[in-house]
């Protein structure tokens, strides 16, 4: 397969997590026989340095006209870059915004998985991760309460605000589709979480996913709500595969996931639209303390490139190729800074790479 992707390394350890996912996506074209060629694209810091802002019309243009973006991080240290001195829409940040409305990434992915090697990182009692768990948040990403009317008014001398959570069928049919197809390549079992005992956006949340459900007879679908889900997540977080939320609920249900894992340097994300295509990234930022050391840990970025195999190009094979090597590496005892822990082997952050992409070529 030729897979056209643009790279956008950005900022701080930017540049060094995503020159090791492409060192592991070679390795992958390589043993598979693939052809791979890469656009690098500025933006965050890096582009304002260049052009003045975060992200050019020319970069966007570049990045749709890929199959898929492989991500580093943007920003820098948000007390004493110059970056931060700019207005808020010239800020490295902004570019993010950006580039997430124009390619139209309604669907957040957000894998949240515990690997027996790394249990100790968990912050959840012994007999709760015992086993390890793995799941993914699809949390919408452009609809809801984020994006609906706000105002601050006074009233007879009484401050009010107000917020709406807007959602049409349409894109809640859509997140759910994907939703769905997504939960297809995994253990098939499909969690929607809403409030539907209060808010009518929740009770038509459920009525489409039921729907929508209807077309999947393979995938099994249960509802929960959001308060319930917050606690299920500490109690017993093996018992979900694909979480299905709207946007407010899959924010903070997705940092709750990832903190259970207790390690920063292993998340990986995806944000989809309605085609293939999709932006890959870690769920982590640009780390500027540890920038230039070489002692970043890359397999966020990995898994994120591992997630860009899955679900834009459908090569579940090569994906399961990267995800294997990830875990024979820390079954070896090779870990970062981050992970490291007693009697386990230091690595540097190109190091990482290179043992995951070698462990892909010898399977
Ligand atoms: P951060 O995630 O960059 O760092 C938090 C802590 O985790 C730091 O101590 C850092 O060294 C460590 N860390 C993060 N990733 C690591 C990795 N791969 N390996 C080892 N250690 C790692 O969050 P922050 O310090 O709050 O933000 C720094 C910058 O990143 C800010 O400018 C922020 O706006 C930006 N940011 C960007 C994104 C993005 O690009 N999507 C997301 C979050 C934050």
């Amino acid at each position: 397969m030729k897979m056209n992707i643009v790279c956008i390394p950005g900022d701080g350890i930017g540049p060094e997590i995503v020159a090791q996912a492409r060192a592991v996506l070679d390795s992958v074209a390589d043993i598979y026989g693939h052809e791979i060629t890469y656009q690098d694209v500025l933006m965050g810091g890096a582009s304002i340095d260049v052009h003045g802002i975060p992200l050019t019309d020319e970069a966007i243009a570049d990045a749709r006209a890929a199959d898929a973006v492989l991500m580093g991080s943007i920003g820098g240290d948000t007390t004493k870059s110059p970056w931060y001195q700019l207005p808020p829409d010239k800020r490295p940040e902004a570019g993010l915004l950006k580039i997430r409305k124009a390619l139209n990434l309604f669907a957040n992915l957000r894998p949240a998985v515990l690997y027996e090697e790394l249990a100790d990182a968990c912050p959840l009692c012994s007999e709760v991760r015992q086993g390890g768990f793995d799941m993914l948040i699809m949390r919408e990403l452009t609809g809801g309460l984020y994006f609906g009317e706000r105002k601050t008014y006074t009233e007879n001398g009484m401050r009010h605000a107000v917020d709406t959570l807007t959602y049409s069928e349409e894109e809640i049919r859509r997140i759910a589709i994907k939703g769905f197809e997504i939960a297809r390549k995994r253990r098939k079992k499909v969690t929607s979480v809403d409030k539907a005992n209060v808010l009518d956006s929740s009770r038509l949340w459920r009525a489409v996913v039921n729907e929508v459900a209807g077309e999947y007879p393979d995938v099994t679908l249960s509802h929960m709500l959001v308060d319930n889900c917050a606690m299920q997540l500490v109690r017993d977080p093996a018992q979900f595969d694909v979480i299905l939320t709207e946007n407010m609920f899959g924010d903070i249900l997705s940092d709750e996931a990832s903190m259970v894992t207790g390690s920063i340097g292993m998340l990986a994300s995806a944000s989809l639209n309605d085609t293939k295509f999709g932006l890959y990234e870690p769920s982590h930022g640009s780390a500027p303390d540890i920038a230039g050391q070489d002692i970043a840990n890359p397999i966020a970025t990995i898994l994120s490139a591992s997630m860009m195999l899955r679900y834009s190009f459908d090569l579940d094979k090569e994906a399961d190729a990267v995800d294997r090597a990830v875990k024979a590496v820390l079954q070896e005892g090779w870990r970062t800074a981050d992970i490291m822990s007693e009697g386990c082997r230091r690595a540097g952050c190109s190091e990482m790479g290179r043992l995951i992409a070698e462990h892909i070529r010898q399977q």
